[in-house]
C-alpha cells in the first residue's frame, strides 16, 4: 500500500478514509471487491449503501455503455427520451400523490433542493430535523445534519430546530422491543409488551412539546426532514408509529414531511420498497441517492405536482440532473431490483442475518437492530457504556484483514454498520458472522 501512502497527501486531511492500513481497491464484482494485491473482500458496506444491485452489474454496465455510444449530455434545455422513461419507471414506485420528480446528482443536493422547495411552497423558513441524523454536507443541509463530528465552525443551516432522537436503545424512553424486527431484543429497555409501544408515544409527546415551544408565535415549520432509519448515526430504528405520528404533527400545522430515503430506499428494508412505508407513514416529499444509481452519481426529489410547481415562482435549473447516462443507469437499477427479486432477497437474507447476529453469545454486543439489509450492531463495554472507539476500530480493522468490509458509525463510533449489496446470500452471511464474532472476541 506504499502507493496509497504516497498519494494520500493529495487529498485533504479531513477527507474520510477507512482503515489504518488503507485499501487500494481496483476491481468490483457482485458483492466482492479486490485490492491492488489481488486480495478478495466480501463487501458488506457497498460503498456506504450505494452499490445496491452489486458491483459492475452486467445489465447496468450494458445500459451505460450503450447510451455512452449514443448521447452523453444536452442539459434539460432539450428533451431526451431516457429522462422521461426513467421518470415514469421511478414514479411508478410511489403512492400516486407523489407524482413529480426532480433529478439531481447526490443526496446532499437532493436534501438541499427539498428544503428549498418546502420553504418556497409554504412561504416559511423554519425546519426541523432529528438529533443524530445525517442529511449531507451542503451549507444548508449541514444544519440539518446533527452529528457532532459533522459540525463545522462556520455558520450553516439557519433556523433548523432539533427534535429529540427517538432512539430505543440509548434514548430515555426505551422502546427496543417496539422496533420492526424478526428478533427479540436482549437488554430491552421498555416495560411494554412487544408491538405496543409507550415509548413511541412519549417521543411524540416530546415532539409536540418542541412544536409548541418553538413555533407558538410563528406560523409553523416549513418542513420536517428525517431519515426513515438513521444511517450514519448508527442504524437507529425508531419505535413503531413514530414516523407516522411525527409527520402528521407537522402536516397538521401546514409543514412538509420529507422522508430522506438515501439509505433506506429501493427495497433494502425487505418488507417495503421505501422506509416510510414500513412505518405506515405518508410524506409529502422523498429524497433519494446512493442505491438509486448503484454507484453512478444520481439523486432525486419526488413530491406532489402542487409542491413541485410552486417552484415556478423562480426558475429551476440543474446542468447534470437527469442526464441520459444517469437516467439509463437508474432505470436499469430498478429493472434489476425487480428481475432478480432483490427486495425479497433483502427480506429473507436480512432476517437470517439479524437472527444469526442475535444468537451470538457475546456480552460486548449490546444491541442488534435494523431491518432487511440495513443492520447495526452496537458494541458496549462491561458497564454497558459504548465500547471505546479505539476498540471498535480494532475490531473493524480485523474484519477487513480477514476479508470482510463493514462500516462503523454512531455518535460514539461504536456501532458496526452493515449494508451490503442486495444480492448477498446466506453463505455470505455465515462467513461474515463468523468473522465478526471472532474479531469482537479478540479485540473487545
Ligand atoms: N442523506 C443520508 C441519509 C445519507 O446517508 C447521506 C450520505 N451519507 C446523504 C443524505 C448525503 O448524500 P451524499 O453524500 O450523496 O451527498
Amino acid at each position: 500500500m506504499q502507493r496509497v501512502q504516497q498519494l494520500r497527501p493529495l487529498l485533504p486531511k479531513g477527507h474520510v478514509t477507512y482503515y489504518k492500513d488503507q485499501l487500494l481497491i481496483v476491481k468490483g464484482e457482485k458483492q466482492f471487491l479486490f485490492d491492488s494485491n489481488g486480495k478478495k473482500y466480501l463487501d458488506f458496506f457497498g460503498g456506504i449503501v450505494t452499490v445496491s444491485v452489486g458491483h459492475c452489474h452486467p445489465k447496468v454496465n450494458a445500459a451505460l455503455t450503450e447510451q455512452a455510444q449514443k448521447l452523453w449530455h444536452t442539459t434539460s434545455i432539450y428533451h431526451t427520451e431516457p429522462i422521461y422513461e426513467y421518470a415514469q419507471k421511478l414514479l411508478g414506485k410511489f403512492p400516486s400523490k407523489l407524482n413529480t420528480v426532480f433529478f439531481v446528482n447526490s443526496g446532499s443536493e437532493a436534501n438541499d433542493l427539498a428544503l428549498a422547495l418546502a420553504r418556497n411552497y409554504t412561504g416559511r423558513f423554519d425546519v426541523i430535523s432529528m438529533r443524530n441524523g445525517y442529511h449531507g454536507m451542503t451549507q444548508t443541509v449541514l444544519g440539518a445534519t446533527n452529528l457532532g463530528n459533522w459540525k463545522p465552525v462556520f455558520p450553516h443551516g439557519f433556523n433548523i430546530f432539533k427534535s429529540l432522537n427517538a432512539d430505543p436503545y440509548r434514548g430515555i424512553f426505551g422502546g427496543s422491543n417496539c422496533r420492526d424486527s424478526p428478533i427479540q431484543v436482549k437488554n430491552r429497555k421498555c416495560g411494554c409488551a412487544p408491538g405496543v409501544c409507550e415509548a413511541s408515544d412519549k417521543y411524540i409527546e416530546q415532539f409536540e412539546e418542541m412544536l409548541l415551544h418553538d413555533f407558538s408565535h410563528s406560523s409553523g415549520p416549513a418542513a420536517f426532514l428525517i431519515e426513515s432509519i438513521q444511517g450514519v448515526g448508527g442504524t437507529v430504528q425508531y419505535p413503531h408509529g413514530y414516523l407516522k405520528k411525527s409527520y402528521e404533527a407537522v402536516q397538521k400545522r401546514g409543514g412538509i414531511a420529507i422522508a430522506d430515503e438515501v439509505q433506506t430506499g429501493f427495497g433494502r428494508l425487505g418488507s417495503h420498497f421505501w422506509g416510510f412505508e414500513s412505518q405506515g407513514a405518508m410524506p409529502d416529499m422523498v429524497t433519494m441517492a446512493k442505491g438509486i444509481g448503484n454507484g453512478f452519481p444520481l439523486g432525486a426529489v419526488v413530491t406532489t405536482k402542487e409542491i413541485a410547481d410552486s417552484f415556478n415562482k423562480s426558475l429551476y435549473f440543474n446542468t447534470y440532473g437527469g442526464n441520459p447516462l444517469a437516467s439509463v443507469v437508474g432505470k436499469a437499477v430498478l429493472e434489476v431490483i425487480e428481475e432478480e427479486k432483490l427486495q425479497e432477497n433483502c427480506a429473507v437474507v436480512g432476517d437470517y442475518f439479524l437472527k444469526q447476529l442475535a444468537a451470538l453469545d457475546e456480552k460486548a454486543i449490546g444491541d442488534v437492530r435494523g431491518k432487511g439489509l440495513m443492520i447495526g450492531v452496537e458494541l458496549i463495554d462491561e458497564q454497558g457504556k459504548p465500547l471505546a472507539a479505539a476498540k471498535t476500530a480494532a475490531i473493524f480493522e480485523d474484519t477487513k484483514n480477514h476479508g470482510l468490509l463493514i462500516g462503523k458509525g454512531g455518535i460514539h463510533g461504536n456501532v458496526l454498520r452493515i449494508k451490503p449489496p442486495m444480492c448477498i446470500t446466506k453463505q455470505d452471511v455465515d462467513f461474515a458472522v463468523d468473522i465478526i464474532a471472532k474479531s469482537i472476541k479478540q479485540f473487545k
